[in-house]
């Protein structure tokens, strides 16, 4: 592939799809004409990656998750296939900027968070790898809402994502399945005596797959993420005759989280997973009955993962096939179904836990149901006489009228595993601890990572090119060889240029702040972030008390010496969770608040940017200094942007919980600075119920005139949300400690500035924080998954090692 080549399939290509000379076109034509020669040219190695993986007969991992936030793919299909080099000066010759072009493409945000991005670092990883793995999940027409802030609150309006097309997916309709709703089933006896099931009346709707090819790091495997559309059936396309039952069908995969606040959305949730699994289980064993026979040692060629409990039914509905459809007895189905799942479980929150009515699961999927309903049954007859009857009214999956799902899944497969080391043990000790006692070996640690090519090498292209210069450019194919830098620790040179880097990062985001918000930031300042979900848990709130405090101290104490900040906020809320909305419009008042006080303005400003995607985190962490981990201990399970933000030189404020403990390991005390309550202290004020926030509040002044501003008018334009939060606090004894915490941040926050002033220090922490980024790889973290849960191994050897890396895979 070289640039005289790609020029002129490029120009031709353009012709060929729009009759429009380059000078004429538009980006977006740009846009889909580069798109559609990167598809061509990956589409043999997809097809061929598919082939070798059934003529050597490998066992294939198939990940479900109900959410996959993959971000824009152009760039990142460019650095894997080899060609984003030349691609970029090919344009450049074309007076064409690659940037603008890429800017065309939409996210692909089908997902909420954290475990939809990691779904999706590990989608990149496993083909990197060269592992056999392939993504199942949903393909919905709006993914999650498009964030907006009016008069500083939250709105949500419909991201159509699909409106332009979507360039990368495939549409199989010969791969479509149907998948059976409703009606009800009866066991009717056979001649033999056997007796058969019987779905009456069933719903039945068809599902499409749409595949993406998931391209390797310069290895030439490209895997399969395939998501599932839901269609009417070619057969019963007389029986939908009214526009309700037409949309019910299209309601299915409309939108990533239908309202559940009412009993209609919650079913509609449930209806989507069953879809998805359904479909995906179903085209799996038909992909394999095609290729092999015997379906006894299923295990040896499918792993399916289960990823958070949406996916749990896979359990179910792999049963029900081999049961209903190969005819396979109870014991061998039971047998091959455990052998063939795992789960990871994502959270100790207990709202996070799902369960669903028995009436509920009964309607949507009354066979479904039925299998239930005999594991749970052989569940207890298993344990009975084993443990005690309280651990097994504990365990079971059926209790309460509700159906626990991560007891299914824990239940029905052969692997369960925590997110980091602390959260695995929490797992054990504490939520699951009844399950561990049954299970001790089914549990286990897989820390999560992040998939580093997206984090830094195409986010960061200013540090790359240092990393380059310094260490040589190994670390781009074995994120562990960044540990290189740890001697150039104490060199003058190096140090001065990652702070070149971080400043240009930081003017980029400046420039970006500028055109999207018209806000002016200081780019000198301390770029202070916290960027995830919206959530009582995560804190932002104690953020929020930290910039008020240093407000009043500027105000109100005269203080002078206060390092410049902009504290940078990208955060959804669910439409739902109307305190998360608090906390946004406050936020936003205070921002604004700042912005128009001269006596501060210099010293402090906020930035809240809507509609937190993957490609704003792309722009945000590059620039940052300071990232903001501050969860109370015991409740972020791992978190992901603590990593990404310390790949890319941030220095780490937080609490010992999820992996920033592991962070801290990695870096040691001295390059984090770590507060607040641990976790065994938390579990200590449940178990003696002896937190009281109120005395946190009278005892100290600083705090309580900032948790006043609530309420005392201090804060323009804020009404009910100021009450609200305060009541939270003081009223309902601030549940996540935050009053508890509220010191002890403070002194860190003084601390960081202090480290801050000091540049050489700085310079040398951001330093040991990239440097020890590496054991953060999802590269490494999917290869553990491989070894020790699914099985699979490698079609091609180890990725390109860095004396063959001009290998490009692809050729046009
Ligand atoms: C990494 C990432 C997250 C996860 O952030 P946490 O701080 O770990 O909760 C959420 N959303 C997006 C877009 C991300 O890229």
């Amino acid at each position: 592939m070289n640039k005289k080549v790609f020029k002129k399939k490029f120009l031709d290509l353009l012709t060929e799809k729009f009759a429009i000379s380059v000078e004429d076109a538009s980006l977006f034509e740009i846009y889909t004409t580069l798109g559609t020669l990167v598809r061509s040219s990956y589409a043999k190695d997809w097809r061929r990656t598919w082939n070798t993986y059934d003529q050597c007969q490998q066992k294939q991992l198939y990940y479900f998750s109900i959410e996959f936030l993959p971000g824009r793919m152009m760039k990142s299909n460019l650095l894997n296939m080899g060609w984003l080099d030349t691609v970029q000066e090919a344009l450049a010759d074309l007076g064409i900027n690659l940037d603008d072009v890429l800017a065309q493409e939409p996210d692909m945000a089908l997902g909420n968070g954290g475990l939809g991005r990691l779904a999706s670092c590990f989608m990149d990883s496993i083909a990197s790898e060269g592992l056999p793995g392939n993504g199942n999940g949903i393909r919905y027409k709006y993914g999650l809402f498009k964030q907006k802030f009016i008069d500083g609150y939250q709105v949500e309006l419909p991201n159509e994502w699909l409106a332009r097309g979507n360039l990368w997916e495939v549409r199989r309709e010969s791969k479509a399945v149907d998948v059976c709703f409703n009606g009800h089933v009866y066991l009717k006896k056979q001649a033999d005596g056997s007796l058969e099931p019987i779905h009456e009346n069933p719903t039945i709707v068809r599902a499409v797959p749409y595949d993406t090819g998931m391209v390797g790091f310069r290895n030439g495997t490209v895997n399969t993420l395939r998501l599932w559309d839901a269609e009417i059936p070619l057969s019963e396309e007389s029986y939908y005759r009214s526009i309700e039952q037409r949309r019910a069908i299209q309601d299915l995969t409309s939108v990533l989280y239908p309202d559940d606040s009412n009993e209609e959305g919650r079913r509609l949730r449930l209806m989507q997973e069953y879809f998805f699994v359904s479909a995906g289980v179903q085209s799996i064993l038909r992909h394999f009955k095609a290729k092999q026979k015997d379906f006894h040692n299923l295990d040896e060629f499918v792993a399916i993962h289960i990823n958070d409990t949406h996916p749990a039914l896979c359990v179910a509905e792999f049963m029900r096939l081999l049961l209903d459809e190969e005819k396979m007895s109870w014991e061998r189905a039971w047998n091959v179904t455990v052998k063939v799942m795992s789960y990871t479980n994502h959270t100790i929150m207990a709202e996070a836990l799902e369960k669903w009515p028995v009436d509920m699961l009964q309607s949507v999927q009354p066979r479904i149901y039925q299998i239930i309903e005999e594991i749970d049954r052989r569940f207890i007859e298993e344990m009975t006489g084993v443990v005690d009857w309280e651990v097994i009214q504990r365990t079971r999956i059926i209790s309460d009228n509700l159906v626990h799902m991560a007891h299914l899944a824990i239940i029905g497969s052969h692997s369960t595993n925590g997110v980091a080391k602390l959260h695995s043990d929490l797992l054990k000790n504490v939520v699951l601890h009844d399950f561990y006692r049954l299970y001790p070996d089914r549990f286990n640690n897989k820390t999560n990572g992040i998939a580093e090519r997206r984090w830094l090498q195409l986010a960061n292209p200013a540090l790359s090119q240092v990393l380059d210069q310094t260490i040589g450019d190994s670390w781009r194919y074995d994120a562990n060889d960044l540990h290189l830098l740890m001697n150039f620790r104490e060199d003058e040179a190096v140090l001065k240029q990652l702070q070149v880097a971080k400043q240009a990062n930081k003017h980029r985001l400046t420039e970006f702040v500028l055109k999207e918000t018209g806000l002016k930031i200081n780019e000198t300042a301390i770029f202070d972030v916290q960027i995830k979900r919206l959530h009582a848990y995560k804190r932002q709130l104690l953020n929020l008390l930290h910039i008020l405090t240093l407000y009043f101290e500027i105000k109100e104490e005269g203080k002078t010496d206060i390092q410049p900040r902009v504290f940078i906020f990208g955060a959804k809320a669910a439409p739902s969770y109307h305190y998360a909305k608090s906390i946004i419009k406050v936020l936003n008042e205070v921002a604004t608040m700042i912005r128009h006080d001269p006596a501060v303005s210099d010293k402090l400003s906020i930035v809240f940017l809507e509609d937190y995607s993957v490609s704003l985190a792309e722009v945000i962490i590059p620039a940052a200094d300071v990232s903001e981990q501050i969860s109370l201990a015991s409740k972020e399970a791992s978190g992901t942007s603590n990593m990404k933000l310390m790949l890319n030189g941030a220095v780490t404020i937080a609490t010992l919980d999820g992996a920033n403990i592991e962070i801290r390991d990695a870096v040691g005390e001295e390059n984090i600075v770590i507060f607040g309550l641990t976790e065994s202290q938390v579990y200590d004020y449940y178990e003696q119920a002896n937190y009281h926030s109120y005395t946190y509040y009278e005892s100290s002044p600083k705090l309580k005139r900032v948790v006043d501003s609530f309420i005392d008018g201090t804060i323009p334009n804020i009404y009910q949300e100021g009450v609200e939060i305060f009541d939270s606090l003081l009223k309902y004894n601030d549940e996540f400690f935050v009053l508890r915490d509220y010191e002890a941040y403070i002194q860190a926050q003084r601390q960081i500035a202090a480290d801050y002033q000091q540049q050489d220090k700085w310079l040398r922490m951001s330093l040991v924080n990239i440097a020890n980024a590496g054991r953060f790889s999802a590269d490494d973290t999917v290869m553990k998954y491989a070894e020790d849960i699914w099985q699979i191994e490698k079609t091609n050897p180890k990725r390109r090692q860095a004396e063959d890396k001009k290998y490009v895979p692809y050729t046009l």
